[in-house]
């Protein structure tokens, strides 16, 4: 027997009508953006694998573990994109669109090896945004008031809350990372093997362990907040002042690092208590020095986030936030009683149709079977109306229109199909 081949453990289809739900939502996100003055990039899946070992951070869970690496055939070592900010800014210090105040989106996959789970995949969806060249605590605002407007577009702000923290300056960070090793050390008891990995290796990203008796125990370490230079704090408390300003909900998570070694300052994730431990749905921050990093002449400022498609859509399907209107997919199906006069001529009226009508679903049946039973199937297909054309029709120049809602059928001469149809699909 010929065994089944599955797709990637971790990596899925989307199928239908959740394609349709995506669309939606993805034409929401970018409309917003360009209503924001954002500009779209587009960037390859395949990087070279220095890209983000360079960045990202040797000691991070991506880097450590996460990479989809390959050879190609010049034995160039390659990875699939796990994140969009590095690969972003390749691409802008290599075509030199090094202007002030630009913005940006880009949208695509993602690829971690992860531990799949309900909202944890291994290949996965992200619109990025970034903001290159600005430093203030009012861009750091524009991009929460923009994600807070979309969310709002996508009725979710019931579901959805804001935690933000400032992780100060890398110097400040780094006088805070001895502290607490020291205080991990002096209390290695309470953590169990694989934290004890992370102290010297990461140990930040113990701040935000899931484990209860680990969370009991920060309560006594070292508080970053207590390290914050006075630059870092006084912008941190100027963007809590406009988010008030703008009536923005927000708490303040004195643990939260984020799982890349890039940020400074400002960090912040949207998050919800509605999908298990998935729960950050947009996360992001601010990357002073990561363009530095990455091309020596340049000293630019940025700050970005990356909003999980997959984990958005859970989000709204399991509230019923947008409800699509899938009562009909297709609003014409065009029968061609079996012959080939009726099959030439539905080709013409199924395109002068269509190109009167660019906006309308029209499907063609070529089932050759008898009427009732292409009925049947144009109701399985959840169509509107559907188009008979018979020889008869043929002879008569008339073609039938019938509505399989309301049942009523109306034969109409050729020559005033369209009008019928504006008619028609006016009051719809
Ligand atoms: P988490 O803490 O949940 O692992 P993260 O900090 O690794 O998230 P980021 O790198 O900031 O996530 O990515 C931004 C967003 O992309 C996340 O908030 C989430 O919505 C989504 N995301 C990240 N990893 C995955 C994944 N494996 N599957 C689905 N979505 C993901
Ligand atoms: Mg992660």
């Amino acid at each position: 027997m010929i065994k089944k081949i599955t797709a990637v453990h971790g990596m899925h289809d989307c199928l239908f009508p959740d394609t349709l739900l995506w669309e939606n939502i993805e034409n929401i996100i970018k409309n917003t953006l360009k209503n924001y003055g954002y500009q779209e990039i587009k960037l390859p899946i395949l990087e070279k694998s220095k890209l983000f070992k360079k960045t990202i951070g040797e000691s991070t869970d991506i880097i450590e573990k996460e990479m989809y690496n390959l050879f190609d055939k010049n034995k160039d070592s390659l990875t699939l994109r796990p994140e969009g900010t590095t690969g972003f800014l390749r691409s802008i210090i290599e075509n030199n669109i090094f202007y002030n105040n630009r913005r940006f989106w880009y949208n695509g996959p993602m690829f971690r090896y992860e531990r799949p789970q309900k909202g944890r995949y291994r290949q996965f969806n992200q619109i990025g945004i970034e903001i290159i060249g600005l430093k203030s605590p009012y861009i750091d605002a524009e991009i929460i008031i923009l994600t807070n407007n979309l969310w709002k577009k996508l009725n979710i702000t019931n579901n959805i809350f804001l935690e933000i923290n400032s992780i100060g300056s890398i110097i400040d960070r780094q006088k805070y990372i001895t502290e607490l090793i020291f205080f991990f050390k002096k209390n290695l008891k309470f953590l169990d093997f694989s934290y004890q990995q992370k102290i010297y290796r990461n140990p930040l990203r113990i701040l935000d362990a899931k484990n209860k008796n680990i969370q009991k125990l920060l309560n006594y370490a070292p508080k970053l907040k207590n390290f914050l230079n006075e630059k870092s704090i006084d912008t941190f408390r100027k963007l809590c002042e406009i988010l008030n300003f703008m009536n923005i909900k927000f708490t303040i998570n004195n643990y939260l690092v984020r799982g890349l070694d890039y940020y400074n300052d400002i960090v912040f994730e949207w998050k919800t208590n509605n999908l298990g431990t998935s729960k950050t749905i947009c996360g992001g921050g601010r990357y002073d020095k990561l363009i530095n990093k990455m091309s020596f002449n340049r000293d630019k400022n940025g700050v970005g986030c990356a909003i999980g498609m997959e984990r958005l859509i859970l989000l709204i399907k399991n509230t019923e936030s947008i409800k699509l209107d899938t009562d009909f997919l297709i609003d014409i199906f065009l029968i061609p009683m079996e012959n080939s006069y009726t099959l030439k001529k539905i080709l013409i009226i199924g395109e002068l149709i269509r190109k009167n009508f660019p906006k309308l679903r029209i499907l063609t049946s070529y089932l050759f079977k008898n009427l009732k039973k292409q009925i049947i199937q144009a109701i399985k297909y959840k169509s509107h109306f559907v188009i008979i054309i018979g020889l008869k029709e043929i002879n008569n120049n008339s073609i039938i229109i019938k509505n399989l809602y309301s049942k009523k059928q109306v034969t109409i001469p050729e020559n005033k199909l369209i009008l019928k149809l504006e008619k028609i699909f006016k009051n719809i």
